[in-house]
């Protein structure tokens, strides 16, 4: 990727950091965006928050075919939910739903059972945390890519983030620490530092709900772990959706929702499913297609 089209990304995916988007804006001389001022950002210990959908039907077009045919779950504050099932069954969608990237064509989501219709925008996606699948990194420092998703968090902040994500490790070993370039023609992070990377940046906006892609490129023991134990200490705190294409991170779930073909089939943890849900047990049986999406 050309740094233009990485900064276009950064843009597109961090849209609610009114920060970030100034200094982007800066970099590439666009001028000021004078529509979209200032985003509250939620307030330290931020509540997590519970979400639900009842009966959502939607489809990116009207001649396209439908994506989800009447998805219904509900998932309470705090703990961890994963979305499984077979490549395009409709779990990234939720996400996207969720973000209102989109809206239904009928059927109610909801957010600490307020639809999201009642959401002011900027409100309601600073309340979110989006990890997206192969989530970049961007040219410049860690710091920098950190503080993209928060550029007034302080350093007690930062290094309480990279606690969490384990990424404290890394910076230790990194020749200049947090200041050490990363991405483009920088230090080459692993998939697993970089998916770790991108979920820091989503904490440091204390997000009242974490949504997480997970990446479907195989990880490493320890890379693995790291991500395991980054997810349960922060749905210890925050309500974690992960599409999860791991077999440690479903065992770790309070929930698991299972989808296929734009349904809900089961809702159940990793022991009940396995011995419930054939489709689940196989799943399970080939790790969650870790080669799929
Ligand atoms: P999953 O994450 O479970 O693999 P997705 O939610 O990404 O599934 O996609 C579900 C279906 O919607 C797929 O058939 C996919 O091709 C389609 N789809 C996803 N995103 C778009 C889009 N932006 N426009 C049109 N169709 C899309
Ligand atoms: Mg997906």
């Amino acid at each position: 990727m050309s740094p233009i089209q990485q900064v276009v990304g950064a843009v597109t995916q961090y849209q609610t950091g009114a920060g970030a988007l100034a200094r982007i804006r800066e970099a590439l001389e666009l001028p000021a965006e004078p529509a979209f001022v200032s985003v509250e950002l939620p307030s330290a210990g931020a509540e997590p928050a519970a979400v639900a959908f009842t009966d959502v039907r939607f489809r990116y077009a009207d001649d396209l075919p439908y994506v989800h045919h009447g998805v219904s779950f509900a998932v309470p504050a705090r703990g961890m939910t994963a979305f499984v099932g077979p490549s395009g069954a409709g779990k990234t969608t939720v996400f996207s739903l969720i973000e209102r990237f989109y809206d239904p064509e009928s059927g109610t989501i909801t957010l600490d059972g307020r639809p999201l219709a009642d959401w002011e925008l900027p409100r309601l996606r600073a309340a979110i945390g989006y990890v997206e699948q192969d989530a970049p990194v961007l040219s410049g420092s860690l710091r920098d890519n950190l503080l993209l998703g928060n550029p007034e968090a302080d350093e007690g902040t930062v290094a309480r983030v990279l606690k969490t994500t384990r990424l404290d490790g890394l910076v230790e070993r990194l020749p200049q620490g947090l200041e050490t370039l990363v991405g483009h023609r920088g230090t080459k992070l692993s998939g697993g530092e970089r998916q770790r990377v991108a979920i820091a940046r989503a904490l440091l906006r204390r997000p009242r709900l974490l949504l997480l892609d997970e990446a479907t490129s195989q990880l490493d023991a320890v890379n693995e772990a790291a991500l395991r134990d980054t997810v349960a200490d922060v749905a210890r705190s925050t309500t974690v959706l992960v599409v999860a294409h791991r077999l440690s991170t479903v065992t770790t779930a309070d929930r698991i929702v299972v989808m296929d073909a734009g349904r809900v089939r089961a809702v159940g943890t990793h022991r009940e499913l396995v011995a419930g849900d054939p489709l689940y047990a196989e799943l399970a049986a080939t790790q969650f297609l870790a080669a799929g999406h």
